[in-house]
């Protein structure tokens, strides 16, 4: 705590928007916030900020907040206002009667990457030792559980391998399917100015995003590719690297495992994987893909970054997988300047997967059929474990309209309009006999509840947050809980009337526990990250004190590293005569995700609703003037949106954001999604669009 005047102070915080995970200073007079400074020691961002985490907090005094608990027995019946104990005490007797009516495994929960890594560390285990179940998932598992997957095949873990200031030693960037210039914005003036010193910039997106010609920034390859062939593309980066021998053999023969590197090497060389046979796929001249692998593989220390473009595909792992194939030829894994690099969407996803939030992994990512793993996880919390992995998200829908599902706790999720396909998920929600929402506004899904339980904002607890560079930060509490608790006690008083002990005094408690069963968290403590300001997981004793900013120095965690043949086939969501353009989906600077933070502040002064880019071609053809609404039409739904003609889009390609719940996005996504994790296909779905009067 610095104190800086009488009835005046500030405690340093971390913002609860994205993946940057940048630090504030929160100036104080008395229980009252008044100013969020960009904290000047932050690691993760060196006193900047962007629109979002500097002005858009207010959301959590909003006078939409839920401050009190509600049940009701019929989701047509009126809320009625109950204490605290009363809610829980309903929530915990539905539960059992679910259990006892139609087994275990008919309740499972949902963990929130808004939340802090304690408290979603407590979601599943509340699953786990109370439900008696692995029926736990969260929010990764529609943006980079494919990250998850395809960095574990290859590296051996599931993270980005750099810190942020790495790009500062980088003398070629890959941004791909990402635009860090909106959703990541103090990463992207860092990219910048290296830009500036002379870093050379391939831009692989369907969308002219902002770096392809920034202010004194300019990409020296945009590879427009049709949404949906990025694995087309990275075959083709990868059969010139191979074919024209740019191969970093050496590193290879030292750090990769020969066997699979030989198989991947015959088939990258084939024929069908050439840029020339892939130009006609992708869209992107064979003479750039050429052009764009010569620079990676020989220009110097190169990284890659990628997003969402990239992992919510119905081929995202296998994209992910081919990017780690790319960096482990060309050597380019291990030391500064260099990667492979999601940039995490929330400010806590990586935080809440690295807790167990997954139905096959405890924390740590450790498999749940591991003996060895689950043995040291039962001793702890006296209980016996599932060796048997729960139900994913999509699954838990699925389950609940065949009738196997019955009862969903979901923490700081608004999934009713963040999942794809709306109607289905309407429906599954609809099917079950107890939803218990936990929020901090009645939210989309709370139309669905049976019990709703408030929130806790970020400014009313105690914890941490995980970002994209496996920065452990701490959040801290600048004013007591408005609605009484905070998250990580009502999930506490929730598993005490289920029977199971937390008898957690303060998150550091919570923590300590964390770090007593989890290896790569084994040095963390609060204590630690109050002296050193954060640090990064692995943090034990082979790790330097504040953790490891570089991953695989010198070896894999998986020993060898391993290449993965990643054959591109083509997604089901195709155009046809009467869907004949493709919807892909991405964010803008002053808006965060579903927007139930940011549209509840003066942000909305910049954006206050979803447009749909079109080019002047489709526009044209269609009789579609700029500025007036029209109907987007899929396979799953319609919905209505206005039109912005702009070259920003190639033609046949239709983009929008998703921040505004009446633009209903997701009522036109499907349920298409990948073939590993179940991350949906949100960047394809093949669509008509027309104006509203010819609907
Ligand atoms: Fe917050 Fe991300 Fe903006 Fe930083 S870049 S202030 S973490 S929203």
């Amino acid at each position: 705590v610095l104190e800086w005047g009488q009835g005046e102070h500030s405690k340093i915080t971390t913002c609860a928007y994205c993946g940057v995970g940048c630090g504030f200073k929160a100036e104080m007079k008395g229980s009252q916030v008044v100013r969020m400074v960009p904290w000047k020691d932050g690691r993760a961002n060196e006193g900047h900020a962007c629109i979002k985490g500097r002005f858009a907090w207010g959301y959590a005094t909003h006078q939409d907040r839920m401050l009190k608990p509600m049940i009701r027995r019929k989701t047509t019946d009126p809320w009625q206002e109950v204490s605290w104990d009363e809610a829980i005490a309903y929530a915990a007797t539905e539960l059992r009667r679910i259990q006892a009516q139609y087994g275990r495994n008919a309740v499972g929960g949902i963990a929130s990457s808004r939340c802090t890594n304690e408290e979603t560390y407590l979601v599943q285990k509340l699953v786990r030792a109370a439900f008696g179940n692995n029926n736990v998932d969260t929010c990764a598992r529609v943006c980079h559980s494919p990250t998850g997957y395809g960095l574990g095949q290859t590296f051996g873990t599931s993270a980005g391998t750099q810190s942020f200031r790495s790009v500062e030693q980088a003398d070629v960037i890959v941004v791909m399917g990402a635009n860090p210039s909106d959703a990541h914005p103090v990463f992207a003036s860092r990219l910048k100015k290296r830009l500036r010193q002379g870093a050379r910039l391939i831009v692989i997106d369907p969308r002219q995003i902002d770096l392809v010609d920034a202010p004194h920034v300019k990409a020296d390859y945009h590879l427009q590719l049709r949404p949906g062939t990025n694995v087309a593309v990275l075959s083709a980066l990868a059969h010139v690297i191979v074919t024209e021998d740019l191969l970093a053999r050496d590193y290879i023969a030292e750090r990769c495992d020969a066997k699979s590197f030989a198989q991947w090497c015959g088939f990258v060389a084939r024929p069908e994987n050439s840029p020339e046979a892939l130009a006609a796929v992708s869209g992107v001249p064979a003479d750039m893909l050429r052009a764009a692998a010569r620079l990676y593989a020989t220009g110097g220390n190169a990284a890659i970054y990628y997003g969402l473009g990239v992992t919510e595909h119905a081929q995202g792992s296998t994209a992910v997988m081919a990017i780690a194939n790319l960096a482990m030829a060309t050597g380019n894994v291990g030391r500064e300047g260099v990667g492979v690099n999601p940039l995490r969407g929330q400010n806590n996803v990586q935080g809440a997967c690295d807790m167990g939030s997954f139905p096959h992994e405890l924390p740590g990512y450790r498999h749940i059929s591991d003996a060895t793993v689950r043995a040291d996880f039962e001793a702890a919390w006296g209980v016996v474990l599932d060796p048997e992995p729960g139900l994913r998200i999509p699954n838990m829908f699925d389950a609940a309209i065949a009738g196997s599902f019955k009862a969903l706790y979901c923490q700081g999720e608004d999934i009713a309009q963040s999942d794809p396909n709306t109607q289905h998920v309407q429906a599954a929600l609809g099917a079950m006999e107890c939803v218990i929402v936990q929020d901090i506004f009645l939210n989309e899904t709370a139309k669905y509840a049976h019990v709703f339980l408030p929130g806790s904002s970020f400014m009313e607890k105690d914890g941490t947050f995980t970002n994209a560079e496996r920065r452990i930060s701490r959040v801290r509490q600048l004013m007591a809980p408005l609605a009484g608790y905070a998250d990580w006690q009502v999930t506490a008083q929730l598993a005490r009337a289920l029977g199971c002990a937390m008898p957690y005094q303060h998150p550091r408690d919570i923590m300590a526990e964390i770090a007593a069963l989890t290896p790569s968290f084994a040095g963390v403590s609060y204590e630690k990250i109050d002296r050193l300001g954060s640090v990064q997981w692995p943090c034990n004793a082979s790790t330097p004190e504040n953790g490891t900013e570089t991953m695989h120095v010198g070896g894999f965690v998986r020993g060898k590293g391993r290449f993965m043949i990643t054959q591109y086939v083509a997604t089901d969501e195709k155009v046809t005569r009467k869907y004949p353009l493709i919807l892909t989906t991405g964010r803008i600077l002053s808006q965060y995700n579903v927007g139930a933070q940011t549209r509840r502040t003066d942000n909305v002064q910049w954006h206050s609703e979803d447009v749909l880019e079109i080019h002047p071609h489709d526009a044209q053809e269609r009789g579609i003037r700029d500025g007036e609404r029209v109907g987007v039409h899929s396979r799953a739904g319609q919905t209505t949106l206005r039109a912005c003609i702009t070259e920003r889009v190639p033609p046949g390609v239709v983009y929008t954001t998703f921040h505004f719940p009446e633009s209903g996005a997701n009522v036109i996504t499907t349920d298409s999604s990948d073939w590993a994790t179940n991350c949906p296909e949100y960047k394809v779905t093949a669509v008509q669009v027309l104006p509203v009067q010819r609907i």
